[in-house]
């Protein structure tokens, strides 16, 4: 029995992790790549401004992404990312004023409870309400309403301002990269669940200490080859070729085409209506694909004469367009003398017209505003715009995300996007990987059926 042979369209962590699960089951993968450097939303470069490698983005992950844990694992690089032995979240109000929520060492939920009730800068009767809410937490995620938005569920649960600006919202933009006024309500408790009803472990936050694309792209690459695959870069897919309601391979931009019976499209929605041919794009399922819109996230980096983080890794701002600050130097264990940092704005629809210059002033604005006693000085400044970040998860729109097993048989469908029940995160994009792979390796009935590796011919 010849071993199944798979392409892989889209070299982001979920066409590597599809990959790299292939491969764990048997098959011989060829993994075709636009770029020419791959990691798609969730990579590194090195930038001349700064001088030094940055990501694309500053990427947070939990203990509780368990497929991206195993992905990395299969790489030798889940020691890349740093865990915390247990959830705390240092948050910094205008003026300095510090709130730390630091959850003990007890079994999951308790952890949080305790975490909660102790926390700096909140008072009881906002710490009451966030224990009532996580008390009802086990019966609200048994009926998740993806048409209710996080803000209703918020103010159902009787949550008050203080508690949702020093708590929730932080964490609905951080996870759900939309405004909770339009956020899924829905896709909020998945990540509740997911984080909190679990074990401890699966709340804690964990900080890449490399760049990006060290984590996971040149190593899956050369996991590929070496177990007798193939890796094409730099030529993106032009169009996926279905015969009689079966996929049968795909051409790319410079005219190569590959036949074969097993496709994972493991590509943005937009990159994959692109590639469709014209009467498989008004199929209802797809049609719904072209219904979902993104949300931006801009991503602030400077190189700053002294770090106002006082030595911690990262800190989140409450009421301030940026979110997250993190100390890159630090979390690399660098020796600049003039640290770099990098700052989150999630769901930044109203950023993407600002010039690096708006953005600059924003910056130190708003790090005077949050660390008056260590003016910043800036040396350096970067803005990163990714206008399709993520999909937005809108209230709403969950039904719209389609299934792993696509309506084209043979094809499966790959990206933090598909229906996985979770936001769209590195995570979902993990889980949806190794399902397309667990779908796209298995044998056919009598055996490997479709014969070995993709065959690979020029296109006139
Ligand atoms: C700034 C930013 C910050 C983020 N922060 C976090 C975070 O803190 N935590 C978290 O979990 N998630 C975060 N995310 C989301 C995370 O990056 C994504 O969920 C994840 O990277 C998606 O991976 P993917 O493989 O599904 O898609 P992608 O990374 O988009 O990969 C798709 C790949 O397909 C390739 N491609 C496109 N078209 C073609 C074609 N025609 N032919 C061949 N190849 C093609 C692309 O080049 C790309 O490499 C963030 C995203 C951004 C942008």
């Amino acid at each position: 029995m010849s071993a199944p042979s798979v392409l892989v369209v889209g070299g982001g962590f979920a066409g590597l992790s599809a990959a790299i699960r292939a491969i764990e089951l048997g098959a011989r993968v060829t993994l075709v790549e636009a770029t020419r450097h791959g990691g798609g939303r969730a990579r590194s470069f090195e930038d001349r401004t700064l001088g030094c490698t940055i990501d694309n983005g500053q990427h947070l992950m939990m203990g509780c992404y368990h497929h991206t844990r195993a992905f990395l694992r299969a790489l030798d690089a889940e020691n890349l990312v740093d865990f915390q032995r247990d959830l705390t979240v240092s948050m910094v109000r205008p003026g300095g004023n510090p709130s730390r929520l630091r959850c003990p060492a007890l079994p999951a939920p308790w952890h949080l409870g305790a975490g909660l009730l102790g926390m700096r800068g909140l008072g009881w009767r906002h710490k009451a309400v966030a224990l009532r809410a996580g008390l009802l937490l086990a019966s609200e995620v048994r009926r998740p309403d993806d048409t209710e938005t996080c803000d209703a569920w918020l103010r159902r649960m009787g949550q008050t301002a203080a508690v949702r600006a020093q708590f929730w919202e932080p964490l609905i933009w951080a996870t759900l990269n939309e405004d909770p006024l339009v956020a899924s309500a829905a896709m909020l408790l998945a990540v509740l669940e997911r984080a909190f009803l679990g074990t401890r472990d699966d709340s804690t936050l964990g900080v890449p200490r490399r760049p990006l694309s060290e984590l996971y792209v040149p190593r899956a690459l050369e996991r590929i080859e070496a177990a007798g695959g193939s890796v094409h870069l730099g030529d993106p897919v032009r169009r996926l070729h279905v015969e009689d309601g079966r996929v049968a391979g795909v051409t790319t931009r410079g005219g190569r085409r590959f036949d074969a019976g097993r496709v994972i499209a493991a590509l943005p929605p937009h990159a994959l209506l692109e590639i469709l041919p014209d009467d498989w794009r008004v199929h209802p399922e797809f049609a719904d694909v072209a219904r979902l819109t993104y949300a931006p996230i801009v991503n602030l980096w400077a190189r700053v004469r002294r770090s106002p983080l006082d030595g911690q890794p990262f800190v989140g701002l409450v009421h301030s367009p940026i979110h997250w600050v993190f100390d890159r130097t630090r979390i690399e264990g660098r020796d600049d003398d003039e640290p770099v940092l990098s700052c989150t704005i999630s769901g930044a629809y109203g950023f993407l017209r600002d010039t690096a210059k708006s953005l600059q002033d924003l910056f130190v604005a708003e790090m005077r505003r949050f660390f008056p006693k260590v003016p910043v000085e800036v040396v350096a400044f970067k803005a990163i715009k990714e206008k399709r970040a993520t999909i937005s998860h809108a209230a709403g729109t969950y039904g719209l995300r389609p299934t792993v097993a696509s309506p084209i048989a043979g094809l499966f469908l790959a990206g933090d996007w598909v229906r996985t029940g979770i936001p769209a995160t590195i995570e979902s994009a993990c889980q949806s990987g190794h399902e397309a792979a667990a779908l796209a390796a298995r044998p056919a009935a009598g055996g490997w059926q479709d014969g070995p590796r993709p065959r690979i011919r020029a296109v006139p």
